[in-house]
């Protein structure tokens, strides 16, 4: 049994970590302040005697012995990540800094949950790894951008001067159940709105593309990038490379749900990509890892847990 601790443990992606390693035995700390992470999404968990759930602001140091950690602490939607940018700034950079020295003490393995945004507006198609961005670093975006980019430069100057056994995967736009309703993520937006029979808003003129991988074959990409070699830090992408303009996603929803949703247009946010696909060969050969999970099918899951909260929000 290994002890790991999952900051941001709470939130989407962090709810479905924490069950994977819970189920397989393992001794979890979720650490979360809750800032878009909820108690609902671990509820299935309390009370598990191998699962501890602490409140606790990364940007504070916090101490524990562990064999793992996996950083994902962070707000990921525009919305939220907009709405405090500095705390947001001190939540990738501060509370990576704290999470590489407790892995330093602890000689434990650390993960960083990073993202495409790192490479910005990208100016080549698809996105490797030795892509080094298109990156506005005075923009609206800029707090999660350069926050996650200044990250996984900590992360590689721990590795270099303190040999902290670090890995860094870069994931792309993913979705599931226990997504925010609102937080003005396109797959939850969509979704909510087209159950609701509302307006489905998209910005722009729809033909802007992203890849939408579905969250379990990201936790399984998670794990397996955790149990390679020391000498393997990455960064490595994770996200499923069939690409969709998100007029093509609007359509796929409605006709799913059968909903009376009408499509509209709105103005398109600033600095939004044209375009994000990830070239995933390196995860291919050094994780032996690969998206399993069609759009048609983890949209179901989806639509399924939302229906179920439909009511209360
Ligand atoms: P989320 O907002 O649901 O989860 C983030 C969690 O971190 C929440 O539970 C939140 O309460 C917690 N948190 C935020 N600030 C904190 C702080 N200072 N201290 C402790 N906890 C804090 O988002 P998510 O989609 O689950 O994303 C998880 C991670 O994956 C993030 O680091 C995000 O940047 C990264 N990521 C997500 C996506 C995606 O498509 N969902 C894409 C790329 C990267
Ligand atoms: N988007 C949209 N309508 C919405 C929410 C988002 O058209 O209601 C667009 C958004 O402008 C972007 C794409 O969908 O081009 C993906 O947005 P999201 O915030 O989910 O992810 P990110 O831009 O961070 O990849």
């Amino acid at each position: 049994m290994k002890r790991i601790l999952v900051s941001g443990g709470a939130g989407f992606i962090g709810s479905h970590l924490c069950t994977r390693l819970v189920n397989e035995g393992n001794d979890v700390i979720c650490l979360d302040n809750y800032y878009t992470g909820s108690k609902e999404n671990v509820w299935h968990l309390i009370g598990r005697p191998n699962f501890e759930l602490v409140r606790h602001d990364v940007i504070n140091p916090y101490w524990a012995e562990v064999d793992e950690i996996y950083n994902l602490a962070c707000p990921a939607s525009p919305i939220h990540y907009q709405h405090d940018p500095i705390q947001t700034t001190k939540t990738a950079v501060v509370g990576s800094m704290n999470l590489l020295g407790l892995a330093k003490r602890t000689h434990a393995k650390i993960l960083q949950a990073s993202t495409s945004e790192v490479y910005g507006d990208p100016a080549i198609h698809p996105q490797t790894e030795d892509y080094w961005g298109n990156v506005n670093c005075v923009g609206v975006r800029s707090c999660y951008d350069e926050g996650k980019r200044c990250a996984e430069t900590l992360f590689m100057d721990y590795y270099r001067r303190h040999g902290v056994r670090i890995k860094i995967i870069r994931i792309f736009n993913t979705y599931g159940p226990r997504m925010l309703a609102y937080d003005g993520r396109v797959v939850s937006n969509f979704v909510v709105q087209a159950l609701k029979n509302k307006d489905i808003t998209i910005y722009g003129d729809g033909q802007q593309t992203r890849s939408f991988q579905y969250v379990d074959d990201l936790i399984e990409g998670m794990v397996r990038m955790m149990a390679t070699e020391d000498s393997f830090t990455g960064p490595v992408n994770i996200g499923n490379p069939r690409e969709f303009t998100i007029l093509e996603l609007a359509e796929l929803v409605i006709k799913i749900i059968g909903s009376k949703s009408k499509i509209i247009f709105e103005p398109l946010p600033h600095d939004d990509p044209r375009q994000r696909k990830p070239d995933i060969t390196l995860a291919r050969t050094k994780l032996d890892w690969e998206p399993k999970v069609r759009l048609e099918e983890g949209l179901i899951p989806m639509i399924e847990y939302f229906k179920t909260i439909i009511d209360k929000i």
